[in-house]
């Protein structure tokens, strides 16, 4: 089983295109499934529209017993997040939306005032039959448990991982927490970044995170511009390894913005296959914990 995943410090880099495209190609060889991981906006069964089956996620949630509780405020104290508010002689009042289920306050209430409740996070959907295959989440309103369900839809799909020989993980965009727990299994990654200054500034922090939470990677750039050349010149001079580029092309764009999968386009096939061999030979060999293309 070898896992892949596509990551970007900006939104909008293209990240999602190339994931779907990579699966797509890919699933004609390999017994494919796609993750997306994205589970605030996941968007890569709008390109597939397979029917999908749904199941309900729900985590951890804290329930006061006011009859035990001595208001001496070390679950207060203790919550990272602010969910628990405590004033002596009487007043407990718990903030659902801020709490992230970490089970902490549980574990400090010497009283056992504080009972396991739980609380829908969002929904899992899946269609295992399809090529690709397909997981993705999707989090509920007003929820702030985004890296959780992550976990979760991971969970799920490593349920499965014996029908598949590859996964490939969309994640979502960003730096912080949701991103780094979709990378965190992953055998190779790949960042997909654009060629702008705002793309460079927020590659430069992914580049610095996979870097902190030492994990190999390579960078994919889509929507090449020869006239702004700091993204690439940033990665030579940092030994980055660029393993493909798609030049900006707007008749690809707009076929992108209807829907279509674009690794039929010739310029586009050529760069995802010349990564694709090198994958290939990696799942046929996923005795390799990392993998550099
Ligand atoms: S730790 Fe337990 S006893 Fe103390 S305020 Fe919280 S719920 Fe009440
Ligand atoms: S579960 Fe964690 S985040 Fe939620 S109220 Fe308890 S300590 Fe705070």
């Amino acid at each position: 089983m070898y896992k892949i995943a596509f990551v970007s410090g900006k939104g909008g880099t293209g990240k999602t295109t190339i994931a779907i495209n990579f699966a797509k190609l890919l699933s004609y060889n390999v017994k494919t499934l796609l993750v997306d991981l994205d589970v605030e906006e996941p968007n890569d069964n709008l390109f597939f529209k397979y029917k999908v089956t749904d199941s309900t996620t729900y985590d951890f949630s804290p329930e006061f017993d006011l009859n035990k509780c001595t208001y001496c405020m070390e679950c207060s104290k203790k919550c990272q997040f602010g969910a628990i508010a405590v004033a002596p002689p009487n007043f407990l009042k718990f903030f659902e939306e801020l709490c992230h289920g970490c089970t902490a306050c549980k574990y400090i209430c010497k009283y056992n005032a504080i009972k396991d409740s739980k609380k829908e996070i969002g929904t899992i959907y899946h269609n295992l039959d399809s090529i690709p295959s397909i997981v993705y989440g999707y989090l509920k309103n007003n929820s702030t448990m985004t890296t959780e369900l992550i976990r979760q839809v991971k969970r799920f799909a490593d349920d499965h991982k014996e029908n598949f020989d590859l996964i490939v993980y969309d994640c979502p965009p960003g730096n912080s927490c949701p991103a780094i727990e979709s990378v965190k299994d992953a055998n190779m990654i790949i960042v997909v970044a654009e060629p702008t200054p705002f793309g460079l500034h927020d590659f430069k922090i992914m580049v610095e995170t996979l870097k902190i939470i030492n994990k190999p990677f390579n960078v994919f750039i889509n929507k090449d511009d020869s006239n702004f050349v700091d993204l690439e010149n940033f990665c030579i001079n940092n030994n980055l390894k660029i393993v493909g580029k798609i030049k900006y092309n707007e008749t690809i764009s707009k076929a992108y913005s209807r829907g279509l999968f674009i690794y039929k386009f010739k310029e586009v096939t050529k760069e995802l296959n010349n990564i694709n061999k090198n994958i290939l030979d990696a799942v046929s060999n996923s005795n390799e914990r990392n993998f550099n293309c």
